[in-house]
This record gives structure tokens, sequence and C-alpha cells, in this order.
């Protein structure tokens, strides 16, 4: 029986509400894996890909960085967005990921805020990473 509380909440939406086996999420200082019965955690999330197991079958959901608590055998995700494979947009991605691409071509240099432009290139890969098509 799935024991860990699974939430994932964005500023739209509840995401995910679940009770899971096991929950591996990307932290900034690397992957870190969830059991129940796992100590109190508070940690930052990058961009990348949360996952979570029921009955030794595996779910991915994109997570655009965000915060992760765990405690008491639940864990909270907080994202600006976060979607599983089938919610992804295909088309919005690919243009987000080619408006990307343009804004850092080194022709852009002074003119856009590089980081932010690496960010959004790097949400729009771990998108399209998940819907298989990249
Ligand atoms: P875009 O430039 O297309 O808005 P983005 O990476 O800047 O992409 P976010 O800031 O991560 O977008 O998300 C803004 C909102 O749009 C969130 O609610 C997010 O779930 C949604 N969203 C963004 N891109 C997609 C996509 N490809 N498919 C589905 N929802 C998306």
């Amino acid at each position: 029986m799935a024991l860990l509380h699974l939430e994932i909440v964005t500023p739209d939406q509840i995401v995910l509400d679940t009770y899971v086996d096991y929950v591996g999420a990307p932290g900034v200082d690397g992957e870190f894996g969830v059991l129940a019965g796992h100590i109190p955690l508070l940690t930052a999330l990058q961009i990348g890909l949360l996952y979570y197991r029921i009955d030794g079958k595996e779910t991915q959901v994109f997570i655009s960085g965000g915060f992760a608590e765990v405690a008491e055998n639940k864990i909270s995700i907080l994202a600006q967005s976060a979607e599983i494979a089938d919610n992804i947009d295909v088309k919005r991605a690919e243009a987000a990921l080619k408006r990307a691409e343009e804004r850092l071509l080194p022709l852009h240099k002074n003119e856009v805020d590089h980081m932010r432009a690496e960010l959004a290139l790097k949400r729009a890969i771990v998108r399209l990473g998940l819907t298989k098509r990249i």
C-alpha cells in the first residue's frame, strides 16, 4: 500500500494529490529520493523531471524548479509550473525552444537577458524530452 502522500501545487492548480511508494525529485544539488518515513526536509528544486512510483509503475512530471517540503509522510512540491506528459503542448514547447535558441545567438548578446533565455531553453528541452520528441 502506497504510504507517502505526494502533492504538487502551482499558482494555478493542484496538479497532483495522491499516495505513492517513492518520489525522485530534481533538487538543486542533484536528484534525491523520498520514501515514507523520510526525515523532514526543505529544499529548492531545479528545472527537471520529478518521478513517482505506485506499485512499480513510474510516472514522470515536468517541474520548473520551486521547492519541496517533506514532513510526516508527505512531500509537498510548490512549483511555478508542473505538467505530466499528456498535458504538454508540444508545439508550444517547440516554439519556446526556437525563441530561446534565437535569443541566445551571439548576435543578440547585448540585448537579451541571457540567464532568462537559458532557463526558457532548459524548460523547453525538458518538456520536449518528457514527450519523447527531442
Ligand atoms: P512559454 O514561453 O511557452 O510560456 P515557459 O517555459 O516560459 O513557456 P512557464 O513560465 O514554465 O512557460 O509556464 C507558464 C504557464 O504555461 C504554466 O501554467 C505552464 O504549465 C504552462 N506551459 C508552458 N509551456 C507549456 C507547454 N509546452 N505545454 C503545456 N503547458 C505549458
